[in-house]
């Protein structure tokens, strides 16, 4: 059970969708529906909004992202968690390859790839990283992989803009006759000095600054969008048979113990659920959780 929940596992199940392109049958036509309904609901609110025929396509946009919330909220049936429905819903991926070829980098290291696509969208930044850094080592691998960048083999201009305007005013005060009050002043000013590094070197551990460097030829959005919803995916997949799995664990029990009844757990799951919470029956349940994709609910038995 510990095992079934836990944070490792979802993102090996995320690996597995995101690198063999897998398509559960089931959830698709889950979500399929729900999209259509999302859809239908959408298109009723467009037609009775007052303001969308008027609106400008800024104030449509606006509207729009209303109605969608609103369409998410009005399932009556759905996944529990806000952020996987919304993904599922309206961020398909124009295509599941464009991640194929560089998953093919990590070779199998799935928290490695994890790590990347969460530092990826903030590439000029650069980070610096202590050796006794929980990261560490994950920085360290992306560097051998070429996709990330340390030390001096970072731009002058990406290192000097992860340091404080206070410390460049310090580290260069021996030949600034007055403070630099802009940071991009102070920037080109230090990037413009010969001696640069050597001034660096007395007050950073090169070896300690990283910066992540996208993948050449490859859409860094269209991957975050790619892993995204094959976490969704993960996230749907395990929940159903965790919730699965719980019930087929007290149906196990049930064999052996003598209990009085049955009682539905649905308080953390959707409105068509929560209606069956804390339900009771005497005998084991004709229906039994998971209710749907993605149901969170189970059962206990009464002991009375
Ligand atoms: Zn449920």
């Amino acid at each position: 059970m510990e095992k079934l929940n836990g944070k490792n596992n979802l993102t090996e199940i995320t690996y597995i969708i995101a690198q063999y392109n897998v398509e559960c049958i089931e959830l698709e036509e889950f979500v399929s529906r729900l999209r259509s309904q999302v859809f239908e609901y959408i298109e009723k609110r467009k037609q009775e909004s007052e303001e969308w025929e008027q609106a400008s396509e800024r104030d449509r946009e606006d509207l729009i992202r209303e109605f969608q919330k609103d369409a998410l909220e009005s399932l009556f049936t759905r996944p529990p968690n806000d952020r996987v429905l919304e993904t599922l819903v309206f961020k398909a991926p124009q295509s599941v390859t464009v991640d194929d070829e560089l998953l093919e980098l990590f070779s199998g290291n799935i928290e490695l790839y994890r790590f990347y696509v969460s530092n990826l969208g903030r590439a000029s930044k650069v980070v610096q990283v202590p050796a006794d850094s929980y990261y560490r080592k994950a920085w360290e691998s992306l560097v051998e992989l070429g996709l990330a960048k340390r030390g001096k083999d970072i731009p002058v201009k990406a290192l000097l803009e992860s340091l404080r305007l206070k410390d460049i005013n310090e580290y260069f005060a021996d030949r600034l006759d007055k403070k630099l009050t802009r940071k991009a002043q102070a920037i080109e000013f230090a990037a413009a000095q010969p001696d640069v590094w050597e001034v660096l070197s007395k007050h950073i551990s090169f070896r300690e600054m990283f910066q992540i460097v996208e993948p050449p030829g490859i859409d860094v959005t269209a991957i975050k969008e790619c892993y995204e919803y094959a976490f969704a995916q993960a996230k749907l997949i395990r929940d159903t048979y965790v919730a699965g799995y719980r019930t087929l664990e007290w149906l196990q029990e049930a064999e052996t113990n003598a209990y009085s009844g049955w009682e539905i757990q649905a308080e953390n799951c959707c409105r068509f659920c929560s209606a069956l919470n804390g339900e009771r029956t005497q005998r084991i349940l004709s229906k039994l959780p998971p209710f749907h994709i993605g149901c969170r609910c189970s059962i206990r038995p009464i002991y009375e």
